[in-house]
């Protein structure tokens, strides 16, 4: 039996209850599968189900995050690829490029330094904004570098982007104007999604039994990492922000909060 477009994309998204967008899943795998974009596809649904959309639908079924099915993921201005190995860009932490702007405004930052880079994520979103500026993304997985590397050259940035395999700020002897991290903060016990558990690198999500090990490590690092008059701008997890306020008090940094679209804690922009 052969499925119109509309009644596929219902059928697919019924399995995927799991999901907080069960649809807009279903019409992604689908625009993957015919090669077009999702507003082509909305705009032309007359078109013969791709034979290949049955088997995304199964992977998408099993949780799999439907940027490692798809390849790709959109954050701020730009799009990446990603895959197994490498942590899916989340639109929250599009919330530390926003007060990396406000905190920039009028003085674009010459300098930036993106640890734990993942496939790129903020350090080629701050590239895109300041066409000026040149970067060092470091990661301790070589994988994410790959990812990260090809993401520059798609995105004609690999003459501003340098990447190293690297442990958060060991061994950098520079000074940065603009310094962003994600690193990983769920405590080890802490539930996540099956999607997110499952499938994603856990060295990028889990940071021992409170959340903070990686806070702990960078801390003492990053004061010797900002440039004067530069900024650090560091993601956190919504029920952190006292406690790494005070790690980076502890380190001679000030931090302000700033929340992200749904009213949490998202990051946090520190200054010496
Ligand atoms: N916000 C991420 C999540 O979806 C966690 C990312 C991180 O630990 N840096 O759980």
């Amino acid at each position: 039996m052969t499925l119109s477009i509309p009644a596929a994309l219902a059928a697919a998204a019924a399995r995927f209850a799991f999901s907080a967008t069960p649809r807009l899943d279903a019409e992604l795998l689908m625009a993957h599968a015919l090669m077009i974009d999702r507003t082509a596809l909305l705009l032309d649904s007359d078109r013969a189900v791709s034979p290949g959309f049955a088997a995304l639908v199964e992977r998408r079924a099993a949780q799999e995050p439907i940027a490692y099915i798809t390849g790709t993921r959109g954050f701020w201005s730009i799009d990446l690829a990603v895959g197994p190995g490498v942590l899916v860009p989340r639109a929250d932490s599009e919330t530390l490029i926003e007060a990396a702007v406000a905190q920039f405004a009028g003085r674009p930052p010459g300098r930036i330094l993106d640890l734990g880079t993942g496939p790129g994520t903020l350090l080629l979103a701050a590239l895109a904004e300041w066409p000026a500026a040149t970067g060092l993304g470091v990661d301790a997985s070589p994988d994410a570098l790959g990812y990260a590397r090809r993401n520059a050259a798609a995105l004609a940035m690999e003459a501003r982007a340098a990447f190293a395999l690297g442990n958060w700020g060991a061994g950098i002897a520079e000074r940065f104007d603009l310094v962003l991290a994600n690193p990983p903060y769920v405590a080890t016990g802490d539930d996540l999604p099956a999607e997110v558990r499952d499938h994603e690198p856990a060295a990028a999500l889990f940071a021992g039994a409170d959340g903070l090990d990686d806070y702990r490590r960078l801390a003492p690092q990053l004061a010797g990492l900002i440039a004067p008059g530069g900024a650090a701008v560091i993601e956190i997890g919504a029920d952190q922000a006292a406690a790494v306020t005070a790690l980076l008090a502890g380190a001679g940094l000030r931090a302000t909060t700033v929340r992200d679209l749904g009213g949490r804690d998202r990051c946090l922009v520190a200054t010496a």
